[in-house]
């Protein structure tokens, strides 16, 4: 097979660095996996053998969790838009922990309990608006969660049975803003707990720490304790971004070069084939990638550049205006931070070209 000249290049050693820096501020307690940040199935096996459980939306998701080695019992199958037939499809395989986002998907979980006969953990994913996070989840119209006004309304109607809940406000969380959302957490478990008359028995704090995407930077989270997190009940985080980003990068090619009105004009193997599905699904923050030159040939003279992928479409882009050195079709660019929200979420079907390669390394 002719060797792929898009390939990322994962090392597992950064996710145990990233992980280990997570434990020393979060220490024991249960820390889930994202595992929309990334699928590939080492980087699952690698991180189910750290000890980490996973956190799971689909079908598709649940299987390659299983076959990576996580434990169903310990999983926790959240997400928008569930039905029975998913529901049902995660018991069969031994999911207990179910993060619900409406009413009817708690009347959902009621009917497959019926069918077969079992109890599940009922989290109930919360709605809070508020501003944490650069890609906000809950303005007014959002579809997640359940209102506090819902949950009302749920323990009003009779019987209920309410194991914990989940707070997730958004991704790119700094520090600060994360060590801050644990306190505002405690105040939600009161108050849902003056709701329905019982103690919770589980609190999935959430995450969403920032780390740059297809930037350079390394904010890694300070070894000081995270304050407030509550003792005596499950006690939950979730990571996707913060695990895996930084242990990817992205090299791509230089396919044809061209001169334009002073402006050096590269067509690159990566474009939105490989790296535009994030900017779809609203993750791109919109900015340039940080472009190494891997193999500079002591070119120190900077030239006006724009960066295109090899697509039949004007969008097809990543930057319309940077400063590189004078490159050469063959030449290797890499970019950095490219393991979360990146390998996945390519547009691969439009214009069929080829996805990346993956390879993982130590
Ligand atoms: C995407 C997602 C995460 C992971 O977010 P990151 O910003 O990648 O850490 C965690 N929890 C839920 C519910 C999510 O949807």
């Amino acid at each position: 097979m002719k060797h792929s000249t898009t390939r990322f290049i994962y090392r597992l050693s950064e996710i145990k660095e990233r992980y280990n820096e997570l434990k020393s501020s979060i220490p024991a307690h249960r820390i889930y996996y994202s595992i929309k940040a990334n699928p590939n199935i080492e980087i699952l096996t690698f991180i189910s053998q750290l000890g980490l459980k996973a956190e799971v939306s689909s079908p598709g998701e649940l299987i390659i969790a299983i076959n990576a080695g996580f434990n169903p019992a310990y999983i926790v199958y959240g997400g928008p838009g569930k039905t029975i037939k998913d529901i049902d499809f995660a018991a069969e395989k031994g999911v207990n922990y179910f993060s619900l986002e409406s009413l009817s998907e708690l009347d959902k979980l009621d009917i497959v309990e019926k069918q077969i006969g079992k109890n599940f953990k009922r989290i109930l994913r919360l709605f809070i608006p508020n501003n944490n996070g650069r890609l906000n989840m809950m303005m007014p119209n959002s579809k997640f969660g359940i209102t506090l006004e819902e949950v009302k309304n749920y323990v009003a109607n009779g019987d209920n049975d309410v194991y914990g809940i989940h707070l997730y406000s958004g991704t790119q969380i700094n520090e600060t803003g994360f060590r801050a959302s644990v306190i505002q957490t405690n105040q939600i478990v009161s108050e849902i707990e003056s709701i329905i008359g019982y103690k919770l028995k589980y609190v999935n704090y959430g995450g969403g720490l920032e780390w740059p995407f297809m930037r350079s930077g390394k904010p890694i989270i300070s070894p000081t304790k995270v304050e407030g997190i509550l003792p005596d009940i499950e006690s939950c985080f979730e990571f996707g971004r913060y695990l895996v980003a930084s242990c990817g990068i992205l090299e791509t090619e230089i396919l044809d070069v061209k001169e334009r009105n002073g402006y050096q004009i590269l067509i690159i193997s990566a474009g939105i084939n490989i790296l535009n599905g994030i900017s779809a699904s609203g993750r791109l923050i919109h900015q340039q990638p940080d472009f190494h030159v891997s193999n500079n040939k002591n070119n120190n003279i900077m030239l006006p550049t724009a960066i295109y992928g090899p697509l039949c479409t004007p969008v097809d882009y990543l930057t319309l205006n940077t400063l590189l050195p004078q490159l050469f079709q063959g030449d290797i660019l890499t970019i950095p931070n490219c393991g979360a929200y990146a390998a996945n979420t390519g547009i691969s079907n439009f214009l069929m070209r080829e996805p990346a390669q993956e390879i993982t390394v130590e």
